[in-house]
């Protein structure tokens, strides 16, 4: 069986042992990744992804009623005795011999895949924040691959804001004024939504 090659960056990531970046990063995934995580794991979304309170109006927030407060997704961490440090994410594994793996493998969320390369302005830059263990440089990286991947994790982001966010938050501006939904609730929305827009592209729908 032939295995897909390794990039440099790829390389870089399998080899780290400490895997910093994923104590210190709080990882916010779209809803295509939660879903796809959830549907591969078969696991319900509130088992590996928490909610926190947005202070500011952000277009990937979603209401849970009528009080203007929104809420953001994150990957939940693990519980950690260690009070100095940051926990880790609820992915990371630890071998026997130290070293770090993620559990997710390919399917990790997009802004772990293309972590720590980001577009600025349209320029593919890197932006190590988080990662104490080497220099990055763009000599790392491969610019056209990434910038398909953050091109790719900005489609989703998108398709996450309009084809889920914004359907949600209507769906509770529309209840009555004393309705609460909760995370549950929201999450189930998030999987059938997306499991609606697979199907179309299965069907080939767009
Ligand atoms: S999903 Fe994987 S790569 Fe991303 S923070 Fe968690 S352990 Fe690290
Ligand atoms: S970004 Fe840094 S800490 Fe994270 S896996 Fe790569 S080398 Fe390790």
């Amino acid at each position: 069986m032939q295995t897909a090659p390794v990039s440099r960056k790829e390389e870089i990531w399998l080899a780290c042992k400490p895997k910093a970046c994923c104590y210190v990063t709080a990882v916010i995934p779209t809803g295509r990744d939660v879903w796809r995580i959830a549907r591969a794991l078969q696991s319900p979304p509130w088992t590996f992804v928490r909610y926190f309170e947005s202070p500011t109006p952000r277009r990937d927030a979603f209401l849970l009623d009528h009080s203007g407060r929104q809420f953001r997704l994150a990957l939940a961490k693990q519980t950690s005795r260690r009070k100095k440090s940051a926990p880790p994410c609820i992915f990371l594994l630890k071998t026997n011999s130290g070293y770090h793996r993620c559990g997710l493998g390919d399917l990790r969320p997009r802004s772990c895949q293309a972590f720590p390369a980001e577009l600025a302005r349209e320029v593919v830059c890197v932006n190590p924040a988080g990662c104490t263990c080497r220099e990055w440089s763009l000599a790392d990286i491969d610019i056209a691959e990434e910038r398909a991947l953050l091109e790719l994790r900005h489609q989703e982001n998108e398709e996450y804001v309009s084809a889920v966010v914004a359907q949600w938050n209507a769906r509770v501006a529309a209840a009555p004024a004393d309705v609460h939904f909760d995370f549950a609730a929201y999450c189930d929305f998030v999987l059938r939504a997306y499991d609606q827009i697979s199907a179309g592209e299965t069907r080939g729908d767009r």
